[in-house]
């Protein structure tokens, strides 16, 4: 079997927040300390997992957690006044809303209501639309998770194809656009694709955003081709069915610790670097 390179994220993820804690220790000794507020509404228990997860990484790096636990039955416009007050508070630097929301609440609405100053997922309109231009401060954290694995394995990417399978707002579809910046060709699959495993065959770059476990199988790779995993499904379980995606790619990041833990260290870059640029006004 020839050598497989197995992404790892948790590494990677480890490195990148080395470089933060000089940051974090350079604004503290300003008299600033970064703030990410983040934003569950109701009490799904993967969301409640995702958040203190998020908090968690916060603290250890030295950045503050803002928790913010609304009840399930809030409405958009109570939402929105929080997400408000939120922009306004010259202590925070970072607003994250946790998807999904309850779904008497309009999320687009919600997602546009954050400053575009605090977005550091990547989730407003203006957000996406400056991540598709290829000049966004805070692209979403799980797209730019992908980018920064596969150059920290300078993996190639220009002239390469990529298949990626899904094109939500906050995963498929930004990857895609920052993948195509890079040079790639890429083609984006999603429910309505008819010939998912044809197009699967064709990649050198794969994808899997799907959410649904273990859904792209080993026999729809090209030998050799890249295999990133963006899923994370109940019981540890990606996108991918990993073991037999495993014989046939020459690069796939394993579930967990691989897009997982480098989201998480994105978010909390795109914290810093929000609060660097307060610092610096
Ligand atoms: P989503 O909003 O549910 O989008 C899923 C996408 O997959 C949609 O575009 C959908 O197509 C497509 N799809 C569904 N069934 C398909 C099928 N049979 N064939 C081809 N495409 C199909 O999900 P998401 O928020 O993008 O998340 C995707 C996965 O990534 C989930 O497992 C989630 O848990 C994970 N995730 C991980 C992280 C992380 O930090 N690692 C962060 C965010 C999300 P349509 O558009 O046609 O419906």
């Amino acid at each position: 079997m020839a050598e497989k390179l197995i992404l790892d994220g948790a590494r990677v993820a480890n490195e990148l927040k080395e470089q933060l804690r000089t940051r974090v220790d350079a604004l503290s000794g300003i008299g600033i300390t970064p703030c990410l507020a983040t934003i569950l509404v109701g009490d799904d228990p993967a969301s409640e997992t995702y958040v203190r997860m998020k908090g968690n990484a916060c603290k250890r790096l030295g950045i503050t957690s803002r928790r913010i636990h609304l009840d399930r039955s809030i409405s958009t416009e109570e939402l929105i006044n929080v997400i408000s007050q939120l922009n306004e508070d010259p202590l925070v630097h970072g607003i994250l809303l946790q998807h999904p929301v309850p779904h008497q609440i309009d999320e687009r609405a919600a997602f546009e209501a954050i400053s575009i100053h605090k977005d550091v997922d990547g989730v407003t309109a203006l957000g996406f639309a400056q991540n598709a231009f290829g000049y966004a401060d805070y692209p979403s954290c799980t797209p730019a998770a992908i980018m920064a694995l596969l150059d920290y394995y300078r993996i190639p990417i220009e002239g390469k194809h990529a298949v990626v399978i899904g094109r939500s707002p906050i995963l498929g579809k930004p990857v895609s656009l920052m993948l195509l910046n890079r040079n790639a060709t890429v083609t984006t699959c999603h429910s309505k694709t008819t010939n998912l495993a044809d197009m699967v065959k064709l990649a050198d770059i794969v994808v899997a955003a799907v959410g649904k476990p273990k859904f792209i199988q080993g026999e729809w790779l090209r030998p050799g081709a890249v295999v990133l995993d963006a899923g994370y499904n109940a019981g540890n379980v990606g996108d991918v069915d990993y073991e037999a995606c495993l014989l046939k790619a020459s690069a796939i990041t394993p579930v967990p610790a691989g897009v997982g833990p480098v989201t998480i260290a994105m978010l909390l870059k795109h914290t810093v670097d929000a609060a660097e640029k307060t610092a610096k006004h």
